[in-house]
């Protein structure tokens, strides 16, 4: 995959427990170039939440970031000290987290929750000037001036989230990573808060990573998508193509469990559940589920290879001995 702003190189993260080990992120690489925006999709458990936290260093014990690369502009971020990665998260990688009631702070008044996160990034300004620069960042995410002045309890679900992502862009980001953004919300204020966000990393030129389950959310707003299934990429393709011609057998399925106007009411799952991650099964982790399931799956672990100019697939029917189909 071709440089961007940020390269993610065999990321694992790993979480040590007294059961034993549990490999949510099992070696994940992918880049984003500037203004990209990469969706990152698969079931509860799949590592993609964790993959959004690694980026940004926020892995908490008994979690660790045992392995990889992640490279922000060229700057090695896994290996930069805890001050000067305070700096970046917000800075440079900003974060706009799952459950928006739950990332502010509610005894502050929100517009003072935006000022102190300026102050701690070295931004310094009379108080005229952070009500001023405050006010403009909550007109740019839809919200009217005055609502600095509210405590979170006082807003509703999508407000909360635009207050978010004010706080995100508040330093110009390079990478905005999206956690589930709007799962809480409903479908209107949902498309709302989405097209915020949009307009906003249009302006800035920043690049998002889009988490999430919802295809169809994935569809209206990003231009490539990554399949994780037991903390691995299985296929990356533009979004289009996903749709159009899905190549793992995973993303197949995925796309089979939309439901469609043809079928009204009818909704069907993927069989089986996804592996523990503590003793994943040999070979393919898919296979105990995959209805393409060969000898070799059983035993063999498929690595993600590029199968087409801007496609990557991590499947023995594509690319090795089996060939393509
Ligand atoms: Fe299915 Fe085999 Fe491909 Fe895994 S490697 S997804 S089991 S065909």
């Amino acid at each position: 995959m071709s440089a961007g702003v940020l390269e993610v190189k065999d990321l694992r993260v790993y979480y040590h427990t007294s059961h034993g080990t549990v490999k949510a992120v099992d070696g994940v690489s992918f880049s984003l170039a500037q203004n990209e925006r990469l969706g990152l999709v698969g079931e509860s458990g799949s590592g993609k939440s964790t993959t959004g936290l690694a980026i940004l260093r926020l892995i908490k014990p008994p979690g660790k970031i045992e392995q990889g690369e992640v490279r922000l502009d060229g700057i090695d971020v896994l290996g930069l000290s805890e001050a000067e990665m305070r700096r970046i998260r917000l800075g440079a990688l900003a974060l706009v987290a799952q459950g928006a009631m739950n990332s502010l702070n509610p005894v502050m008044r929100v517009g003072d929750q935006i000022t102190d996160a300026l102050v701690d990034h070295g931004v310094r300004a009379s108080a005229r000037e952070y009500v001023d620069r405050i006010g403009q960042l909550f007109e740019r995410v839809g919200l009217r001036r005055e609502i600095a002045n509210r405590f979170p309890h006082e807003l509703s679900g999508g407000m909360k989230q635009r207050v978010c992502i004010a706080l995100a862009i508040s330093l110009r980001p390079k990478v905005i990573v999206a956690d589930e953004p709007t799962s809480a919300l409903d479908v209107v204020v949902q498309r709302q808060v989405m097209d915020t966000l949009a307009d906003v990393q249009t302006d800035l030129g920043a690049a998002v990573i889009l988490i999430g389950h919802d295809m169809g959310l994935m569809a209206q707003f990003v231009d490539r998508l990554g399949v994780m299934y037991a903390g691995e990429l299985v296929e990356v393709s533009p979004m289009e193509d996903v749709y159009a011609e899905p190549l793992h057998p995973y993303t197949r399925l995925l796309i089979a469990c939309l439901p469609s106007l043809e079928q009204k009411g009818v909704f069907t799952g993927i069989p089986g559940l996804p592996p523990s991650l503590m003793s994943p099964p040999p070979g393919c982790p898919f296979h105990p589920r995959c209805p393409h399931v060969m000898e070799r799956c059983r035993i063999e672990r498929p690595v993600l290879r590029q199968v087409q100019s801007d496609r990557w697939v991590a499947c023995h029917l594509f690319g090795g001995e089996a060939g393509a189909e």
